[in-house]
């Protein structure tokens, strides 16, 4: 097969470059979206003052594995990874507001799958210490790949081709967020976190085989529901229960629990009980406001409050 060499020089922003000097920024989205497995992590302010990470081992573990099943080289152990988690919100904090961390393994030498090489860069968002506010929803007409395809189950910045068309798709119709259905016309999940539906006073989701990442946040939710005695199933949902349903929300480390009011034009109930009570649980936990045993926090120590 043909190998490719480095070359000298290399054509961009309008003018010849050398090959060194070529670059992109990494938080553009050609390199977020491209060959590389990511992670979003939050981390809150707790009431004594100090800042942690939510499920950080969870994060960490699912990394290595989309990067495993990508053939992505992974040379950075949990501890290490830690370090750079504290040092670089370390630098970032502040105490009126909380952070979001995407941790990103971009492949940055080698083809197709030899020699390859990557690099992890972290980079962090200051966020509002707020509830989340409810949204509109509609269907979108792209779908969730298949596992034969691009697997939902590997959390790479390709598999959000078609979350990002749904969005565009979605926005004129005034839609926050959209529903991706997978190649058999179920409800896989939402352009950037997982789905739940309640009907008669269940929650349901559908199992990561409907075509859904392995969410960190529906596994707390899992939890949540029960300790609070609400029934939760994993179960394949068709697109027209979402029409008929009580209440429809999404739940993901970024979105948090956020409920809709409306999905695809059609008003559901302005409270969504129970969906609110889940939310409260949750924000609760990882504030440490009312910790919940299988809400794993980890405390960075070098982030304190006044920086
Ligand atoms: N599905 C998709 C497509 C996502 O991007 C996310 C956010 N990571 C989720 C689900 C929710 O995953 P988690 O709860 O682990 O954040």
């Amino acid at each position: 097969m043909a190998q490719l060499q480095r070359p000298a020089w290399a054509y961009m922003k309008g003018k010849l470059v050398p090959w060194d000097e070529a670059t992109l920024h990494i938080g553009c989205e050609a390199a977020t979206r491209g060959l590389n497995v990511f992670e979003g992590l939050k981390g809150y302010w707790q009431p004594d003052g100090q800042f942690k990470m939510v499920m950080v081992r969870k994060h960490y573990d699912r990394l290595r594995r989309s990067a495993r099943l990508l053939h992505i080289p992974c040379e950075y152990s949990f501890e290490q990874y830690l370090a750079i988690l504290d040092q670089l919100i370390g630098a970032l904090a502040s105490p009126d507001r909380d952070m979001w961390a995407r941790t990103t393994l971009f492949v940055t030498d080698g083809h197709w799958g030899e020699n390859t090489v990557s690099d992890l860069v972290v980079t962090a968002y200051h966020q509002e210490k707020t509830t989340p506010s409810s949204i509109q929803m509609g269907v979108s007409t792209w779908r969730r790949s298949s596992d034969v395809a691009l697997p939902a189950r590997i959390k790479t910045g390709s598999n959000y081709q078609a979350s990002r068309l749904a969005r565009i798709e979605g926005k004129p119709l005034g839609y926050a967020d959209m529903v991706l259905l997978n190649q058999s016309g179920r409800v896989a999940e939402a352009t950037g976190s997982c789905l739940l539906m309640v009907r008669d006073e269940t929650v349901i989701t559908p199992p990561a085989t409907e075509g859904t990442l392995e969410s960190i946040t529906l596994d707390i939710v899992e939890s949540l529901a029960q300790s609070m005695k609400i029934p939760f199933v994993r179960r394949p949902i068709d697109r027209t229960e979402l029409l008929v349903a009580d209440e429809i929300g999404i739940c993901g480390t970024l979105c948090e629990i956020t409920v809709a009011t409306a999905i695809q034009g059609l008003s559901l109930s302005e409270k969504s009980p129970i969906l609110s009570a889940i939310q409260d649980r949750y924000l609760n936990a990882v504030r440490g406001i009312n910790p919940h045993p299988y809400v794993e926090l980890t405390a960075l120590r070098s982030v304190k409050v006044g920086g």
